[in-house]
């Protein structure tokens, strides 16, 4: 990967003079700074300002023209965490005819991907905030493609987990202080601004407690997409035939360890009639926990982000995540709702130490590794005495501080008793990836061709004949169940009859009045669960 920017030869003095004509041009999509991401050419930055530069001239353009509106707050979301406010891009804007006063634009000729990283050093921040989402950005314009280059703007270093942004184009990414050394102001040629939020499912807590995102978007279909191009380019090829079926310890060496892991396995290996083995992000290769976790059949570690590596689990196996005394599995969801996506086909189970003999606090640590020592003694007594981390936001909230850091960043003694009974519970045999065939729902189409025949019998009976045919997708698939909804609505009414039918045509009588005008809605349903659209409203008259 190279990092020098003048693969491409350009020429300057074209480019130049295209920007002072051109200006900067800029369209977007989306309608709110949250759900926006642009495209620019001639987009600049100053990496003495540390600002984004729109230069407007003749034939620029800037598509949403907000006005003072762009700084309410922002243009767009930088980063994939919704409304963040240190997450924001902006541009100043200036004249053309101000780039002769300028340095003069060094020219980046690479389609750019400009976005901010969240937490580069947390691997589920990693995954759900960064990764995910810059691919999926990138599937969604075609120019980002594999010569595509990235630009990290939130100003941390490469991080522990740089390698895996690599993977996701052939040119080196480049970071924000990187900038600096290319020259004083840099001139994208073409580049995409934002980043897309359709992948992540959960939100962290910053204006409610966390919890999985109101409307997640997302199936385990385009999860499993990504992890096969992360594998691909890891050189990891999936064993279709895997000989030997086996359980992961995903362990912690730092903190928040797991105080009988040896135990722990022999317990497991004993019960699951399995080998058992163990992995760290401290003793392993990225690569090589991804080649033993993508054949596993069950992953069990302690709550935390290594956890998000149950990303790359096969179908049918089980995620065991476990969590430390007084911390409520419940409030802690972001791998539960992973591995319980739509088509992510994992089982989860949770277990939670319940007993305070079996955990090991750290009072006396820093505050950042669960220390409470600076707090006050009566605070730091409630504390301890509390059984339950009241539900709390990110990230500077006392509770926070306190309390969740000081349970967060306890050891435990696993109870293996109690695991194994909750395990138990949901794995009745063996545990393990099951060759499934694809289980995707398909949806019915609109049934076709409805009509209506009335007949009146005197002047209070009447009925109502209504047939249809089947929608069109049905005659290519093999569906266990195919049933009909019909709605009758009197005009005028709000209500309507509902009726369930197997058959493509009825004859209602019931509560059918002579001389009355019936809305009458249909739609197919599929296995009990799979509702189609409604065909276009028949209007029957009696
Ligand atoms: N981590 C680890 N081993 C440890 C402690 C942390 O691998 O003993 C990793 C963890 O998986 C995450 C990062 O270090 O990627 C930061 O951990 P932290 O405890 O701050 O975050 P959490 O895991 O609670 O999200």
């Amino acid at each position: 990967q190279s990092q020098e920017l003048s693969q491409v030869q350009i020429d300057y003095h074209a480019a130049l003079q295209a920007l002072v004509e051109d200006g900067t041009r800029m369209v977007c999509t989306g309608r709110m700074h949250t759900d926006r991401i642009c495209r620019f050419e001639s987009l600049c930055y100053s990496t003495e300002a540390e600002e984004f530069v729109y230069f407007h001239s003749n034939s620029s353009v800037m598509l949403p023209n907000l006005g003072s509106r762009r700084f309410q707050p922002a243009l767009l979301d930088l980063s994939s965490v919704e409304d963040h406010n240190t997450q924001y891009f902006n541009f100043v804007e200036l004249p053309a005819a101000a780039l002769k006063f300028m340095p003069k634009p060094v020219f980046v000729p690479d389609v750019a991907l400009i976005a901010n990283r969240f937490n580069p050093d947390n691997l589920m921040h990693v995954f759900h905030d960064d990764l995910l989402p810059i691919y999926y950005t990138m599937q969604q314009f075609s120019d980002l493609d594999l010569e595509a280059r990235l630009f990290f703007m939130e100003g941390w270093s490469e991080g522990v987990h740089f390698d895996l942004y690599k993977l996701l184009s052939n040119k080196q990414p480049l970071l924000r202080e990187q900038l600096k050394t290319l020259g004083r102001l840099l001139c994208f040629t073409k580049s995409y601004v934002g980043l897309s939020k359709i992948t992540t499912w959960y939100q962290y807590g910053f204006v409610q407690p966390q919890g999985p995102k109101a409307n997640i978007l997302v199936s385990g279909n385009e999860i499993r997409q990504f992890t096969k191009f992360m594998m691909q380019k890891l050189n990891i090829s999936l064993e279709e035939s895997s000989s030997e079926e086996y359980i992961v310890v995903f362990s912690r060496t730092i903190n928040r360890l797991i105080l009988n892991e040896a135990e722990l396995i022999l317990a497991l290996a004993q019960e699951f009639q399995m080998k058992t083995i163990t992995v760290s992000l401290e003793e392993h290769s990225f690569s090589d926990i991804v080649r033993l976790i993508s054949n596993a059949s069950m992953l069990v570690s302690m709550h935390g982000a290594q956890l998000v590596m149950s990303l790359f689990l096969p179908r049918g196996a089980t995620v065991v995540e476990l969590f430390p005394y007084a911390i409520n599995p419940e409030h802690y969801t972001p791998y539960k709702t992973l591995a319980t996506l739509p088509g992510m086909d994992l089982q989860y189970i949770a277990w939670q130490n319940t007993d305070r003999e079996d955990t090991v606090t750290y009072p006396d640590r820093p505050w950042d590794q669960g220390g409470i020592a600076h707090l006050d003694k009566a605070e730091q007594e409630r504390i301890i005495k509390s059984t339950e981390v009241p539900r709390h936001l990110c990230c500077r909230n006392p509770e926070w501080l306190g309390a969740w850091l000081f349970r967060a960043y306890q050891d435990t003694k696993v109870n293996i008793p109690s695991l194994i009974h909750v395990i138990r519970q949901t794995v009745k045999s063996k545990p393990g990836p099951k060759k499934q065939k694809w289980s995707g729902s398909l949806y019915p189409g609109k049934v076709r061709d409805a009509k209506c025949q009335a007949s009146v019998q005197g002047t209070s009976e009447a009925k109502l004949a209504v047939s249809w045919q089947i929608p069109w997708n049905l005659k290519y698939l093999k569906v266990r169940e195919v049933k009909y909804e019909v709605w009758i609505q009197e005009q005028g009414e709000n209500t309507y009859m509902p009726y369930i039918l197997s058959h493509q045509n009825h004859t209602f009588s019931e509560n059918i009045k002579p001389f009355t005008i019936y809305l009458v809605w249909i739609r197919c349903i599929f296995n009990k669960n799979l509702l189609g659209p409604f065909a276009d409203v028949l209007l029957c008259s009696t």
